[in-house]
């Protein structure tokens, strides 16, 4: 789908489906999210929200549907498609053998980086998520948090223009969360269009334009957040999200 002015989406999601065995994970699922945006894709645990990122990087098949990242089809066009995105997926998946300098150049090379061009661009990234001191460390000598910056910082080796980010902020500390939000916010700011899980609902609050909310793999709510916000101006975004995945509100 294109956006108002012509341009593509950033993503473009069109009837996906995928079932694993007996369960269907993502049940007709449609929406675009705008070049640019910061978009918030919300849902209670098991809702479908992985499934969708696996099928949009290449990482799950599926049965049913379409989609595009800058109008390019993920799997007909999935080279195109996949350099176009960086991911940090909620489980971390590093080489343990590698030190975080080398994951970080590995990454550019798979996507036919050279390494001239992947060393400074990888020390780059290392300073910006201070973990320079660390670069010769393999990732299981990382905390928690660094390991994060490290998923965050392996996201963008390539310079995509798409950053996806499955639980971005969880084991973080609170100085670190807030030091990233306002790292997320600067990259958004530049142009770099962000699209974030969170069950973190004050993080939504704080980052997202416009926001997505699944239950059993089914689109519930698709607004931007001012607009969802003003709706129920006299409650929460937790209460409202509550409510619309159908769990009871307390108090
Ligand atoms: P969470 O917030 O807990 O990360 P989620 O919204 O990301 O949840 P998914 O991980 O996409 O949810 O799971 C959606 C559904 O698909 C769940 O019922 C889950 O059990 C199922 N599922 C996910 N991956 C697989 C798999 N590899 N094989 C079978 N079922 C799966």
């Amino acid at each position: 789908m294109q956006q108002p002015d012509g341009a593509p989406s950033a993503v473009s999601i069109q009837q996906l489906v995928k079932r694993y065995k007996t369960v269907t994970a993502v049940d007709g699922l449609s929406f675009d999210v705008a070049p640019g945006e910061f978009f918030g894709f919300l849902g209670p645990n098991g809702a479908g929200k992985t499934t969708t990122i696996n099928a949009i990087v290449g990482l799950a098949t599926f049965q049913g549907g379409t989609i595009r990242i800058f109008g390019h089809d993920v799997i007909s066009d999935y080279r195109r498609s996949r350099s176009l995105v960086g991911l940090s997926p909620q489980e971390f998946n590093f080489d343990r053998y590698l030190t975080i300098e080398e994951i970080l150049i590995y990454q550019a090379g798979y996507y036919g980086i050279p390494v001239a061009r992947a060393k400074p661009r990888a020390r780059t990234l290392l300073d910006q998520f201070e973990l320079t001191d660390k670069r010769r460390a393999t990732y299981l000598e990382l905390s928690g948090g660094m390991k994060r910056r490290l998923s965050l910082a392996r996201a963008l080796v390539h310079e995509p223009q798409l950053l996806i980010l499955d639980e971005p902020t969880a084991g973080m500390d609170v100085e670190l969360r807030l030091e990233l939000w306002d790292f997320l916010k600067a990259i958004n700011a530049g142009g770099m269009t962000i699209f974030m899980t969170s069950h973190y609902l004050e993080e939504v609050e704080a980052l997202c334009n416009r926001i997505g909310i699944v239950n059993h793999g089914k689109l519930v709510e698709l607004e931007d957040k001012s607009t969802l916000m003003a709706r129920h101006a006299d409650r929460s975004l937790q209460e409202v999200f509550l409510e619309l995945v159908g769990r009871r509100t307390h108090g």
